[in-house]
């Protein structure tokens, strides 16, 4: 289980996400979504303890991310937007590097990588360069690094980002046929395809969290789910910022009020 607990991120005098809390459970598949700058990659880097929080904790399974460090990053697999590869190694050498980094057991990392490269349906192009692979190749090579050592938690940001519908398909099909063994937290843009995989979503709009809850696949209307919550969120802030507007002037004309009257009197400005 992974428990997010009030994290908070702030860029300079831009807070990226705020006071955002859920938890994940082992078994099933869990969809994040959000438009475009909502908070979803600050959320994930978080969770994997690739960047830390302002205010907050992530525990996997009771263990602090940031105290059990490295026990609870070895219990987490992460594929970022934009897969860590190294594009002058070829795949068999770069997950046998990354095996090793995770600390896999040096006698089993042959073995564990041709099985993980299987998997993900990367085996034929093992001997290959990255760098000279196509867009869904890498794709695949950055989601079988991630599943190395098979972490508890994966953490997958747009795992089918560039894929072509077949790939897709089979990456959709590969984590369903995964999900019993992990918890699965995915991003996407594509709502059909959280409303086929994921049993539950979080909404983040304008880094606030704005929906927790279970979905069903043919009978939640995730497109109407989310235009309300995102909407509602917009409006929320844009009442907000007026209320603030609203404040700031009426302070000023407040000021400008006492000065004409001290004017008025006479008294020194
Ligand atoms: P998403 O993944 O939903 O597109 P992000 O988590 O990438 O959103 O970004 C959330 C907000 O935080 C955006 O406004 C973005 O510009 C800002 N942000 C993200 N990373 C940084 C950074 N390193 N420095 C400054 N601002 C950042």
């Amino acid at each position: 289980m992974i428990e997010v607990k009030g994290i908070t991120k702030v860029y300079g005098n831009k807070t990226a996400i705020e006071d955002i809390s859920f938890t994940m459970e082992k078994g099933h598949i869990y969809g994040l979504l959000g438009p475009n700058g909502a908070g979803k990659s600050t959320t994930m880097n978080i969770m994997t303890g690739y960047i830390t929080s302002d205010e907050g904790t992530v525990s996997v399974n009771d263990s602090d991310i940031y105290y059990n460090a490295k026990t609870v990053k070895e219990q987490i697999g992460y594929l970022p937007e934009i897969p860590p590869l190294y594009p002058e190694m070829t795949v068999r050498e770069y997950l046998c590097f990354v095996a090793e980094l995770k600390g896999c057991n040096k006698k089993e990392i042959k073995d564990i990588v041709e099985d993980i490269m299987e998997k993900t349906g990367v085996s034929e192009e093992a001997d290959r360069l990255i760098k000279k692979l196509s867009k869904g190749y890498k794709q695949r090579v950055g989601f079988a690094q991630a599943l190395l050592n098979s972490p508890e938690v994966l953490i997958l940001d747009e795992p089918t980002a560039g894929l072509d519908p077949i790939q897709i398909k089979e990456m959709n099909d590969l984590l369903i046929s995964i999900k019993g063994e992990h918890t699965i937290l995915i991003s996407s843009h594509i709502l059909s395809e959280i409303q086929a995989l994921c049993d539950h979503v979080f909404m983040i709009a304008d880094g606030r969290l704005v929906f927790d809850g279970d979905i069903d696949a043919e009978g939640t209307d995730l497109e109407a789910l989310f235009l309300e919550r995102v909407m509602k969120s917009a409006e929320e802030i844009s009442t907000e910022e007026n209320k603030e507007k609203e404040a700031v002037e009426a302070e000023v004309m407040e000021e400008v009020d006492e000065t004409t009257e001290e004017a008025e009197d006479g008294s020194d400005i």
